[in-house]
């Protein structure tokens, strides 16, 4: 068995590997090449812990495995851990012998930021200039990071209800040669994309902040009772996500669903608009959301990809298991 510690991830893996994954995963998962178990995520009850795994299979990339890990809220302060903590194991398909460990904490990051890049290079008009970012934690500094790589944007705006907490994704924006702007939510309205990551559990961007053409990738909602957006904006979108299921019961659609505003069929996979069965921006003033929600096997092409890489530098360790 392959060993890649969390210590080697930041040399080993590159956005560009990372979104060459999470691409060829969603396009595989619209095919029905592959697909993700039920998700299990449980208050453990200790250390106010929520632990859970999250796996999947891979035909088309034999990949099979899971993240197993969660959120222990105690750790920054007690320990000088992070609190974000996840393990990805990967298993022989053939024989269902276990191949790779390798830490998951940058993975998880680098993963979700490919995933509203994918979205964005799917989805966003061509001509885009302005981004807004509305969330300046941990996740918002990958997710800016990633997508000003797939346009040619010339400014970057943000709101966060924190907003002490912009300087986080000015710091990117100006590290890029980007100008930053901090905006009131009205103000997103400048925006030709959009990504949303908060951990909020009530809407704060409304559908009158989104303007006519704009792409926004909601990343943030992964939880039942979560939510960043208004439910009408989902009326208004042509909705995409990772996973349909995911995106209804643990997404932002979860809402405009209960709701009764759209239907399960009204969110469409975005891997089938990569792999061309169906379209994804057909105007110019088509209002795009991406639901993306977080699916294991996004989780598995990035550790998969990593373990590869690693290999090839000669720094996985190698056990007798
Ligand atoms: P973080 O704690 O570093 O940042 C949290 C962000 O949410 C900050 O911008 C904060 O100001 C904002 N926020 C907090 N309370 C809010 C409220 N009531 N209203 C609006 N905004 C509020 O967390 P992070 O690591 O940046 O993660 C952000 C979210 O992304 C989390 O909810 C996490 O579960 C989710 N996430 C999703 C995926 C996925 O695949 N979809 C992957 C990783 C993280």
């Amino acid at each position: 068995m392959l060993i890649v510690p969390e210590r080697e991830i930041a040399d080993l893996m590159t956005r560009d590997a990372a979104f060459d994954a999470v691409e060829k995963v969603f396009a595989a998962m619209a095919s029905g090449d592959a697909y993700n178990f039920p998700v299990v995520r449980e208050a453990i009850g200790h250390e106010d812990a929520l632990y859970g795994f999250k796996g999947g299979f891979d035909q088309a990339g034999l990949t099979l495995g899971l993240k197993a890990g969660g959120y222990w809220p105690n750790n920054l302060e007690k320990r000088g851990l992070i609190n974000h903590q996840s393990t990805v194991f990967l298993f022989d398909p053939d024989t269902g012998k276990a191949k790779a460990m390798v830490g998951g904490n940058l993975l998880t990051a680098l993963r979700t930021a490919a995933a509203s890049s994918v979205s964005i290079k799917h989805l966003a008009r061509s001509d885009s200039k302005v981004i807004g970012m509305v969330g300046a934690g941990h996740q918002a500094t990958f997710q800016l990071r990633a997508a000003l790589e797939q346009r040619n944007f010339e400014k970057v705006i943000g709101w966060n209800y924190h907003p002490e907490m912009l300087p986080n994704i000015e710091k990117v924006a100006n590290e890029a040669g980007l100008p930053f702007e901090a905006v009131d939510l009205p103000g997103l309205t400048e925006a030709d994309v959009i990504i949303s990551i908060t951990s909020a559990f009530a809407p704060s961007v409304m559908a009158e902040h989104i303007s006519e053409g704009t792409h926004i990738a909601c990343m943030g909602t992964d939880t039942k009772g979560k939510q960043e957006v208004e439910a009408a904006l989902l009326v208004k979108a042509d909705v995409f996500t990772d996973e349909v299921a995911q995106s209804i019961s643990i997404g932002e659609a979860q809402h405009a669903v209960a709701q009764g505003l759209i239907k399960e069929t009204d969110v469409a996979q975005l891997g089938a608009v990569i792999n061309g069965t169906i379209a994804g921006r057909t105007s110019d003033d088509q209002i795009t959301l991406f639901d993306g929600t977080g699916v294991g096997l996004q989780d598995l092409a990035v550790a998969a990809s990593v373990v590869d890489l690693a290999v090839e530098k000669g720094i996985a360790i190698e056990v007798d298991f």
